[in-house]
């Protein structure tokens, strides 16, 4: 983070070295819910159970997307099934490319095991016979693992044909390189990237349940999501539905960055207080918190003392206090999850329109370029950003950054236009001091612009 301001990549946000997952002490027996997984333990359970039974295990499990989007997974799962056809897919998202999320790869190499038997069980519900690991360019050193893993599994009887003897239980799984771009993690553009056609998002005529790869229903589903189902069935729905809250039973994965002692993955119960999970993590300053990714908002040791609210519909984003649960939340209020669980902390002495200027950038470059608002707005945000660092901005700048996001929201295809200004607009609401202080004053504006008509 140190570097960000001397434009390094924002990869080095990402350069974790800890590649493991870290639990929280008092609590053990609540968050090793990945710990404590034993190779093909679920799987073998897997002969008492019917596909339906399986469907109606996850959905009362109330598992929901990890990826971010927390889709039911158990109705996605059932529409799968729902749709008749000679071939189904399950496509498992390892396109993990959010900057600051790096859990499933921590969680791929941990336990590889894990993920394949998640895939099996959703290949064994949905009526699905082939697999695929869908894995971001970058991870390509897990790539060797993961096939090390699959042949172990079909050497097994793990995987293959009529897996521990369940008559007409076929499954196989193979692992498709991504090609380093970020978009492929949205789960039309993976597809089409699989089919071989440019990776870009399309308009959801289908969801992928009822037309996916190659036309099939086909089944996208996040790392972490694959992984907590085995775990679920091998635990029972019972003591699963202990952990965490009523509304998010279990626990997430959170990846931390940034000023704090303690970096790297930590699984957590849903529901853990903010104001704990900062204790765990040992952020002693956390100035700025970035949360849910660059498409997410700040929050700030501010709000902590007071809530802030406004006009702006984005106001209710950012209500919290240090004794908010973190859980998922479709409120937007609160502390609630709406990623794949980054948490980047930035202590008082960074500089926010440093952090928000390689947000812009990291947009530019990631936007696939097919919808006008999404390609030209977040650069033009980009150069505001910089007017605004060079001190040249005016207050009509601000408002063209308002109008613009706004218009980028609207008219974006997919989900990273339509996200791609909650950071900036979350910090102009919140530090508007940040802003305010870099722009021209008037009297100085009125000289520049008697300057600039003279020339
Ligand atoms: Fe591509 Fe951006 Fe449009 Fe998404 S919003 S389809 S990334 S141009």
């Amino acid at each position: 983070i140190s570097k960000l301001r001397d434009g390094h990549p924002l990869e080095s946000l990402c350069d974790i070295p800890k590649d493991n997952i870290q639990y929280r002490p008092e609590e053990d027996d609540k968050t090793v819910f990945f710990k404590t997984y034993k190779p093909g333990k679920a799987l073998k359970k897997l002969k008492d159970y019917r596909p339906d039974d399986v469907i109606e295990l996850v959905k009362n499990s109330k598992l929901s997307g990890r990826g971010g989007a927390f889709f039911p997974t158990g109705i996605k799962w059932q529409f799968c099934k729902d749709n008749i056809a000679d071939q189904k897919y399950i496509i498992c998202n390892a396109d993990e490319g959010e900057p600051g999320t790096f859990k499933d790869r921590v969680l791929m190499n941990n336990h590889p095991g894990l993920l394949l038997e998640g895939m099996a069980m959703a290949g064994y519900a949905v009526g699905a016979t082939e697999g695929t690991i869908y894995l971001r360019a970058e991870y390509f050193y897990l790539k060797e693992k993961l096939e090390e893993t699959i042949n172990d599994f079909n050497k097994n009887g793990l995987l293959g044909k009529n897996i521990l003897g369940i008559e007409g239980f076929d499954f196989k799984v193979n692992v498709h390189m991504g090609a380093g771009a970020y978009i492929c993690g949205e789960e039309t553009a993976l597809i089409a990237s699989m089919e071989g056609k440019r990776g870009e998002p399309t308009t959801k005529e289908f969801f992928p349940v009822e037309k996916g790869f190659l036309g099939k229903p086909t089944v996208v589903n996040n790392v972490e999501t694959l992984c907590a189902v085995p775990r679920i069935l091998e635990m029972g729905l019972e003591k699963y539905l202990k952990i965490g809250t009523n509304a998010t039973p279990g626990t997430k994965l959170l990846s931390v960055s940034g000023d704090c002692k303690k970096p790297g993955v930590y699984e957590i119960e849903w529901g853990m207080k903010l104001k704990d999970f900062l204790d765990l993590i040992e952020a002693k300053d956390p100035h700025y918190i970035l949360f849910n990714g660059f498409a997410g908002e700040f929050l700030s040791s501010v709000d902590f003392d007071r809530e802030i609210s406004g006009e702006n519909l984005l106001a209710e984003h950012i209500q919290f206090s240090f004794n908010d649960p973190i859980e998922y939340s479709r409120k937007m209020s609160g502390v609630g999850l709406r990623s794949g669980g980054s948490f980047m902390v930035f202590n008082s002495t960074r500089d926010l329109l440093s952090i928000l200027k390689n947000i812009t950038k990291f947009f530019v470059a990631e936007s696939c370029g097919i919808c006008v608002p999404c390609r030209t707005g977040n650069f033009l945000l980009n150069k505001k950003i910089n007017k605004i660092m060079l001190c040249h901005a005016d207050k009509s700048d601000l408002d063209e950054i308002k109008e613009w996001s706004t218009i980028i929201k609207q008219s974006s295809r997919c989900g990273l236009g339509k996200t791609s200004t909650n950071c900036l607009l979350t910090a102009m609401l919140k530090f508007p001091g940040e802003f305010q202080k870099c722009l021209l004053a008037e009297s100085d504006f009125n000289q520049a612009f008697k300057l600039e008509k003279a020339v």
